[in-house]
């Protein structure tokens, strides 16, 4: 098995749902998510990959997972190539581990192997096994991060379920859809206009749930969604207010139903 070193530059792409993705990751579930591989064609799926925060204190590992799919080609993530029509080379990864902040610093390894170049331009740099055996046992004896390893099999098996069909079923719950989801939405509350961090702070920051206009278990046939119209972002209260019903009320039911009840409030 092969390890893969990839970055993240906070200040060059945001990642829209880097807070639900650490409460799934913390919680068991899975996440995966694409990343851009720079030019690296040779990565295989189960190959071992180490996520690396750059550009932005404070730097370092951040997370370590496995590459769930082959390296294959998308819309460049940077905007403006994009719009120029630019492709960039991804693969998907399926994360076992993410934190907010480094578990193996930059300094740490700049200090240990000085003869590697640990600030790269693109992801997709190959790692020596020495290296990722240290790294995988520096996550695995921190008693916060450590996880239950998989063997290749179990994540050629993770991926073949997800190649089926990017529809309905498998696509709902994808990480690619929430994070088109909230870009083109927003943080706040489609309901209620509730911001969690306005409320909470930076506890509360970029965090918002995503309810699917169209219920899953209502859905005959699986078809694919578009983020943009099929979901929205909601708070935690009105998500479980509108699935009280099935198939669960619209936002505009919701909607009058709290403007009603304003209206009440101030009649009594
Ligand atoms: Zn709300
Ligand atoms: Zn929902």
């Amino acid at each position: 098995m092969s390890a893969y070193l990839y970055t993240w530059n906070p200040d060059r792409w945001v990642w829209s749902d880097q807070q639900d993705a650490i409460f799934r990751v913390n919680n068991a579930d899975q996440y995966d998510m694409y990343w851009s591989c720079g030019n690296t064609k040779r990565i295989e799926i189960g190959d071992l990959f180490f996520l690396m925060r750059l550009g932005v204190e404070p730097k370092g590992i951040i997370a370590c997972g496995y590459v769930s799919s082959q390296p294959y080609y998308l819309p460049h993530w940077d905007e403006e190539k994009a719009l120029e029509g630019k492709l960039a080379l991804r693969t998907d990864l399926l994360f076992k581990v993410l934190s907010e902040t480094p578990i193996v610093s930059l300094i740490y390894l700049q200090d240990k192997y000085p003869d590697r170049s640990w600030t790269p331009q693109a992801s997709g740099f190959s790692i020596s096994d020495e290296i990722a055996q240290e790294l995988f046992s520096l996550i695995q004896s921190n008693r916060n991060f450590s996880f239950v390893s998989s063997d290749k099999r179990d994540i050629q098996l993770f991926a073949e379920g997800k190649a089926k069909s990017i529809t309905y079923k498998t696509y709902d719950r994808s990480a690619i859809a929430r994070q088109a989801c909230i870009e083109h939405h927003g943080y706040s509350c489609s309901v209620c206009g509730f911001n969690f961090e306005e409320a909470f702070g930076l506890l509360g920051a970029n965090y918002i749930e995503v309810h699917h206009l169209r219920q899953v278990a209502d859905a005959g046939e699986e078809y694919m969604i578009d983020p943009k119209v099929d979901l929205r972002p909601v708070c935690a209260n009105c998500h479980r207010m509108l699935h009280k019903k099935r198939p669960p009320l619209s936002i505009e039911e919701l909607k009058n139903i709290i403007t009603q009840s304003i209206r009440r409030t101030i009649v009594v």
